[in-house]
């Protein structure tokens, strides 16, 4: 039943749409769009910043590690360990960072150029989680008196939020 068009994904060398809110694109290669992947623990991503401040906001893979290496650009990237450490440098063109297992992760374009990045992942199929449209942004709503008392903040500050979600989805 297998075929070469199983193995073979076409466009890593085209640049994604960065004209949206967080001025981010993301293009997967993961097994929903390579099928020969499946079974074999590992998939590819590229990414594209707009400059500037083109941004992948905090998220988390809950099933693999990410390995990025930066093709243009510059970014600032972190990762927060399980005591709050906040672990964060500042990549150049071909620099690669490592982001461990299911941890929170983040990268901003702070270069005045767009930026351009793979990351390869330990699973075919990773997931992904950001973590305020994950919290802010759940169909139906977490009750505002759950997300209030985790942030400190009032209630109707989580209203706010959980609206600006709704409507950029
Ligand atoms: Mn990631």
């Amino acid at each position: 039943m297998v075929t070469a068009e199983d193995f073979v994904l076409k466009g890593f060398d085209k640049a994604g749409d960065t004209n949206n809110q967080l001025g981010f694109n993301v293009t997967q290669a993961s097994v929903m769009q390579l099928p020969g992947l499946n079974t074999l623990g590992i998939s590819m991503v590229r990414l594209d910043f707009a400059a500037p401040l083109g941004l992948n906001p905090p998220h988390t893979h809950p099933r693999a590690t990410e390995i990025l290496v930066l093709i243009e650009g510059t970014l600032l990237v972190g990762f927060i360990t399980t005591n709050n450490t906040l672990i964060s440098t500042t990549l150049q063109k071909g620099d690669v960072f490592v982001f461990p297992n299911a941890l929170v992760h983040f990268q901003l374009n702070i270069g005045d150029v767009n930026a351009v990045a793979i990351s390869a992942l330990s699973s075919q199929n990773p997931g992904t989680q950001q973590v305020a449209r994950t919290l802010f942004g759940a169909s139906p709503p977490v009750d505002p008196a759950v997300l209030a008392k985790a942030f400190m903040i009032d209630p109707k500050l989580v209203q706010l939020l959980q609206n600006k979600f709704k409507s950029s989805s």
